[in-house]
């Protein structure tokens, strides 16, 4: 009999999930709380598992030609000044030959159009209680319809109900980092920032990036350090971030005044999400639910899609499924635990609060910058071309 299994979710994580099981001879339903697709988002870097996971799911071909070709980096003052520039060639060639530079949106677009034709998606939709015995999960739906299925997977992102729900409340598995960002895709190209550059300005704990995506696209990217994490996310983005990026001059006016109406705004804190274990029974968490890593680590698209891969493995190998969702944890979580301690060293760096910080964080980028540095990258860039 086929094997149904039901998706909290259709992000990265749920969509792939989607993908994966379906490849699998699995019958997926996905439910997504947002009445439609969400779009844009914010860039991300997508390599590593994920990579591999999407070359073996056929979507690799798709996702290369929604590569954004990053471009020259500018580190600047407050006054707009520049205190150095990563050379676009430098960029690239730093960048993996297997890495792709991504809008969030995008993948999931990609993984959308690859699963819409075989998976049951429902929008607007979530799960509002679980039920578990030895044969099987049953999941009662917000509409008031119950579902039956082999396995419940909840790829709700970093706040997931799921977990919330089977697992116990969010306080107990979130590790604050500290920090909360507020990302969003602006109207035009600002003046002043060329096709493809990303121009950030850091100063005293706060560090304001703003990037060409191509096409006239563009994101601003605000992020600072708190102490005070609850007190930042209930003011809202629209209080918070006049108040904490107010005086740091450059572009922030403007990127301040763009935020009042842009037309989704990401805000929330970085925080991991620390499981003892993944799955409870027939109930399995993924992507962020489970592990988030933080964009500090700059793996949870890639964790997410491979991850996805790997679990949809693990269930074709192996016909027990409590079986199977034990052995992929412990396939994965190797990964997932050198990430996660990378986003916590990366921590210290994002906005240092203080000038010598500053300088010490940037010493690697600016001797990147060298001319003879950045020859040597642009020639292994062209030998690996
Ligand atoms: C600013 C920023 C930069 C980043 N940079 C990188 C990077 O460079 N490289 C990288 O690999 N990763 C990066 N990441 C991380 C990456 O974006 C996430 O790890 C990844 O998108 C997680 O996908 P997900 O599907 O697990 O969760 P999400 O993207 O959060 O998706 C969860 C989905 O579940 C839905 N949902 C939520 N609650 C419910 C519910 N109750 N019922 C039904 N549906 C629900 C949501 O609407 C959403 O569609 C970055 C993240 C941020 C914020």
């Amino acid at each position: 009999m086929t094997k149904r299994a039901v998706i909290v979710g259709a992000g990265i994580a749920g969509l792939s999930a989607a993908l994966r099981l379906h490849r699998a001879g699995w019958e997926p339903i996905v439910v997504e709380r947002s009445p439609g697709r969400r779009s844009g988002g914010y860039a991300v870097t997508f390599a590593g598992l994920g990579y591999d996971a999407a070359e073996r799911m056929g979507v690799l071909p798709e996702l290369q030609q929604r590569h954004i070709s990053p471009d020259d980096m500018h580190y600047v003052r407050p006054d707009g000044t520049t205190r150095f520039t990563v050379p676009g060639e430098t960029v690239r060639a730093l960048l993996s030959r297997r890495a792709l530079n991504l809008l969030r949106g995008d993948i999931e677009d990609v993984l959308h159009r690859a699963v819409r034709d075989h998976a049951d998606i429902r929008f607007g939709t979530t799960v509002t209680s679980i039920e578990q015995n030895t044969h099987g999960v049953e999941a009662t739906l917000s509409d008031g319809s119950t579902e039956t299925a082999d396995l419940l997977i909840g790829a709700d992102g970093l706040h997931s109900h799921t977990r919330a729900l089977v697992f116990g409340p969010e306080r107990n598995h979130l590790l604050d980092l500290d920090h909360v960002v507020g990302v969003f895709m602006l109207d035009r190209r600002p003046d002043g920032l060329a096709e493809g550059a990303t121009a950030s300005l850091t100063s005293k704990g706060r560090t304001l990036a703003v990037i060409s995506l191509g096409d006239d696209r563009a994101a601003a990217f605000f992020g600072f350090r708190t102490d005070d994490v609850a007190r930042d996310l209930a003011a809202g983005p629209h209080t918070t971030l006049p108040r904490v990026f107010g005086d740091l001059g450059w572009f922030t006016p403007d990127m301040l005044d763009r935020l009042r109406t842009a037309d989704s705004v990401y805000y929330d804190t970085l925080s991991q999400v620390v499981l003892d274990r993944w799955s409870s029974g027939r109930v399995v968490l993924l992507g962020d639910a489970a592990w988030c890593v933080t964009l500090f680590a700059g793996y949870g698209s890639s964790l997410a899609v491979g991850g996805a891969d790997l679990l949809g493995t693990a269930l074709e190998d192996q016909p027990d499924i409590t079986t199977a969702l034990a052995r992929w944890e412990a396939d994965l979580r190797p990964e997932v635990r050198r990430k996660q301690k990378l986003g916590r060293r990366v921590k210290g760096l994002y906005a240092p609060a203080d000038p010598f910080r500053l300088w010490l964080r940037d010493l690697p980028l600016r001797t990147a910058a060298l001319p003879p540095v950045s020859r040597l990258l642009k020639r292994r860039l062209q030998l690996a071309g």
